[in-house]
């Protein structure tokens, strides 16, 4: 597979050189993705400049009603996509359909958000008014987990609030990012979405590039910090979505039968490498031990497999660093003296399978239980107190989702509110919608995206004084 392009003002463009896009399920290359040089970076930073000229004075009927389009162009090209999807990234095709449904929704969902602003009230000089305006070329860099989605909510967001984009996708699943870009180019005003698949250099070319604007980033938080520093000497706006370490926190008078297969779902959904997963599981002390069983029934029962198979639940890990990373994090949590109840290995077969694994009987200090694991691996910590659950869920340096399960409303509700995190779910964990502002506190980000409060990151405020209407 050697048919991708690069988009550059409405133009597919081939690229001087190409790099392998591997199949995560053999390990092996299967396709080459265009190498965007820097000098396509300013071919497609002034092709998104023109673009915005004309884009900013549409007014939202018109936006919004390109999106649409665009939106269903993705509908209708739906099966393709989420072959390619699961080909570079390894998640089941039965979930990269949703995924691409999801991406297709975000465009329509955030085109039909109104960013609102008008007249604020009566001043010396005569009305006053609050606009929010589009701020100009906004680069979008994504990540490897769910690239489509992830991507085309940046981009909604940006086109939604009147901007122009140039587009990164992730070194490792390039492709079907290229594939939206070539039907952008073609349901799009040229140069209003321009793709360009690179490597980690293209990225910071981006975030020092003095044409773009402003930075959207989803990512590790290793790399958002970078982002931001580099950001920093022309003050690009950034909006940075980072990585998590959510705490479900499992109290003493819940069913764990009725929620060890739901819990289970939310720590290992695209074998854990989902920004909101579970990622630490503190269940009180009493059940402890009839949780991590129940979890490491459902590890067992756990279909794992190539995208492609039939009834496969759960794929490989994405990629060969994050396959190391994962199988080394477990192999701390064995010399931290944790007890390995279920997996704790790779699969014997090609690709970077990894078996779901529970491990229980690790503290604080531990890899598993300190880092982002980002793999299907999972703690099972106990604690004593409602005060002791609040206290070690809250005691890490991120902050993007958490969890409370009990059978007592009151009781935790009187906790969640308690949790330092971007997103709190009673009874469940995990979910996005368009209405709904996602984000972290501490070092999981800068800012939300969605909702309103999303839309208005891509855009600057104007208060103006003297003018009505
Ligand atoms: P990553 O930080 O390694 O890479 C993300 C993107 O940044 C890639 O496109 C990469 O090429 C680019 N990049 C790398 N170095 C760069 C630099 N110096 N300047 C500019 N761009 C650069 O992240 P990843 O491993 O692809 O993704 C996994 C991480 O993403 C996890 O930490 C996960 O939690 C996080 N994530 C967060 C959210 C969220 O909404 N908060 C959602 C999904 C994933």
């Amino acid at each position: 597979m050697t048919n991708f392009l690069l988009s550059i003002g409405g133009e597919a463009v081939p690229a001087a050189a190409h790099f392998p896009v591997i199949d995560p399920a053999t390990g092996e290359p299967f396709a080459l993705a265009p190498d965007a040089s820097e000098a396509q970076l300013d071919l497609a930073v002034t092709a998104a400049r023109n673009a915005f000229a004309i884009w900013r004075h549409l007014d939202a009927p018109a936006r919004t009603a390109a999106m649409v389009t665009f939106a269903d162009a993705i509908r209708a090209q739906a099966e393709p996509l989420a072959e390619l999807l699961t080909r570079e990234q390894g998640k089941p095709l039965s979930v990269a359909r949703r995924e691409v449904a999801f991406a297709a929704d975000r465009i329509a969902g955030m085109a039909a958000l109104d960013i609102g602003g008008g007249y604020l009230r009566e001043g010396p000089l005569g009305p006053v008014r609050l606009d929010y305006v589009p701020m100009g070329v906004v680069g979008v860099i994504a990540p490897w987990n769910a690239p489509l989605i992830l991507a085309m909510q940046m981009v909604a967001q940006a086109l939604a609030a009147g901007n122009a984009v140039v587009v990164k996708p992730s070194p490792f699943t390039p492709l079907s990012t290229l594939r939206l870009g070539e039907l952008a180019a073609r349901t799009l005003p040229p140069g209003l979405v321009n793709t360009l698949s690179g490597g980690n250099d293209l990225g910071q070319w981006m975030t020092n590039h003095p044409g773009i604007d402003k930075i959207a980033f989803v990512g590790s938080t290793a790399t958002g910090k970078k982002v931001m520093a580099a950001a920093s000497a022309s003050l690009k706006r950034v909006s940075l979505e980072l990585g998590g370490n959510d705490a479900a926190i499992v109290l003493d008078d819940i069913d764990v039968t009725e929620i060890a297969p739901r819990l289970f779902a939310s720590a290992f959904i695209n074998s854990g490498q989902i920004c909101m997963a579970v990622k630490r599981v503190l269940v009180q002390a009493p059940i402890a031990g009839a949780l991590a069983d129940a979890l490491a029934a459902e590890a067992q029962k756990a279909r794992v497999g190539g995208g492609f198979e039939p009834d496969v639940e759960y794929g490989p890990v994405q990629n060969r660093p994050q396959f190391d990373k994962v199988l080394a994090i477990i192999e701390d949590a064995r010399a931290q003296g944790g007890t390995i109840l279920t997996g704790g290995h790779a699969l014997n077969r090609p690709g970077y399978f990894i078996a779901p694994t529970i491990v229980t009987g690790l503290r604080e200090g531990s890899r598993l239980v300190d880092e982002e694991q980002f793999g299907p691996v999972l703690p099972i910590l106990s604690f004593d107190s409602d005060e002791e659950a609040v206290t070690r869920a809250n005691a890490t340096r991120f902050g993007l989702g958490a969890s409370v399960w009990s059978g007592n409303r009151a009781r935790a509700e009187a906790l969640a509110k308690r949790l330092e995190a971007g997103t709190v779910w009673i009874n469940g964990h995990g979910g996005a919608a368009p209405d709904l502002p996602f984000g972290g506190f501490k070092e999981s980000g800068i800012g939300r995206g969605m909702g309103l409060a999303g839309l208005r990151s891509y855009a600057e405020i104007r208060v103006m004084h003297g003018v009505g209407g």
